[in-house]
């Protein structure tokens, strides 16, 4: 055996994430045929072994999939808290981890390091499985290999509640030959179709082919793959995990209006909830973009970009106040907006020391916290916007204090 100083990739995966999720704080649904509803209720997103069993297909209709597991239990999707157990699930790999990567939302590569001095890296897959499950009720899945294409090679083989580490090249070749290059990311479709007429059709044959060909067939990230299926790691562990793109709230108001007065008290409980979401992810907007949708079809867009990335709701009003009057059609009946955060930027943790922020910065600085503490404490829209008061029968449905509708970090299914 090798010493102490032994280390490797590891690729932490979830098992079906969505449903696991659910059953974590459902207990009932342990065991059960459950499948999790995209945002309209329509699709099934994601499902259970049980169901997976019964022949449901992820992306099915329900009305479909009713008829394949009658017996199923279909919750609808809730990404605030499947967030909320990844945050859990990262925390715990880092502690066993000296170097982790968020890769998605039930998905980690990490450097793996023996949990005890002279302890394989066997021990180190199955304690960090252990551990997610002991503490954060999520069943995962742990590949450990020379490198991240491998480790993630061996998770996938390794379904569901797998723990594995392969680091023998005998042991790794046998595991390669099992396995078609289909069952590597970015290979599929065309790279598929060319890589056949040299033979290439298992993970092994892409490992023993010659790398130049490999190169010219599949270009320099065919290279790279290559690469790293011969144990050489071509791509490090970043530990930082990489910003959304955009951030967005908004949604249907329910009753349609040409109310100028309701359009803006929309606009401002759109932007509360959007700078939540923006604190929520440490992040500042640089650019902001209001659509609203009309009744009878039409839409208006207005956008402005920030002189300052923010997410102080003083400034961000200043910038979305333009962007509503542009998106405005006079007299036209609107029926949903969308209140969109692009060109995001990481919020400094530090305070800026070099210049000082004047006066008045301060104390709007100031009240954002106070704001931000009394919402923690008492409820989510306990303060907000007098702008909002036209809205009354929304705040007072405390349905409407649940995100149903918002995504996050996720497209719309
Ligand atoms: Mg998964």
């Amino acid at each position: 055996m090798m010493g102490t100083d032994l280390t490797a990739i590891g690729h932490l995966d979830a098992d079906c994430f969505y449903v696991s999720a659910e059953r974590v704080r459902d207990p009932f649904l342990r065991d059960k045929p459950v499948g999790v509803l995209g945002n309209q209720g329509a699709c099934v997103i994601a499902k259970s072994y049980e169901m997976k069993a019964a022949g449901v297909k992820t992306g099915e209709p329900i009305w479909e999939a009713l008829v394949k597991c009658p017996d199923g239990v279909y919750v609808k999707r809730d990404f605030r808290w499947y967030e909320v157990l990844s945050r859990r699930m990262i925390e715990v790999v880092r502690e066993l981890s000296p170097r982790v990567e968020y890769y998605s939302i039930d998905e980690f590569f990490f450097v793996a390091v023996p949990v005890r001095r002279g302890g394989t890296l066997q021990e180190t897959a199955e304690a960090m499985r252990a551990a997610v499950w002991e503490r954060v009720g999520v069943p995962v899945t742990v590949g450990i290999a020379r490198s991240r294409t491998l480790a993630k090679l061996i998770s996938d083989s390794a379904k569901p509640f797998g723990a594995r580490a392969v680091l023998d090249p005998e042991a790794e070749a046998r595991l390669l030959a099992e396995r078609p290059v289909t069952e590597i990311t970015g290979i599929a479709g065309r790279r598929e179709r060319r890589l056949l007429p040299w033979g290439i059709r298992t993970c092994l044959d892409l490992a023993r082919a010659d790398r130049r060909l490999v190169r010219s067939l599949l270009t320099c990230s065919g290279e790279a793959l290559w690469w790293e299926l011969n144990g050489t790691p071509a791509t490090p562990i970043r530990p930082q995990r990489p910003l959304h793109k955009a951030l967005s709230r908004g949604g249907s108001f329910g009753e349609a209006t040409a109310d100028p007065v309701v359009l803006y008290a929309w606009l401002v409980r759109n932007l509360e909830r959007l700078i939540e979401e923006l604190h929520y992810h440490e992040t500042l907007a640089g650019r902001l973009s209001v659509w609203v949708g009309y009744k009878d079809g039409r839409f208006g867009l207005g956008q402005t970009r920030l002189v300052v990335p923010t997410d102080r709701f003083d400034l961000l009003l200043e910038a979305a106040r333009p962007c509503l009057r542009r998106a405005w059609i006079r007299g036209a009946s609107a029926q949903r907006m969308h209140l969109i955060a692009e060109e995001l930027h990481r919020r400094d943790p530090r305070p800026a020391s070099l210049f000082e922020p004047p006066e008045a910065d301060q104390r709007a600085e100031a009240v954002a916290q106070v704001k931000r503490q009394i919402n923690q404490r008492i409820g989510r829209f306990a303060l907000r916007s007098a702008a909002t008061l036209p809205l009354a029968s929304i705040y007072a449905d405390r349905a409407n204090g649940y995100d149903i509708c918002d995504v996050r970090g996720k497209i719309c299914f």
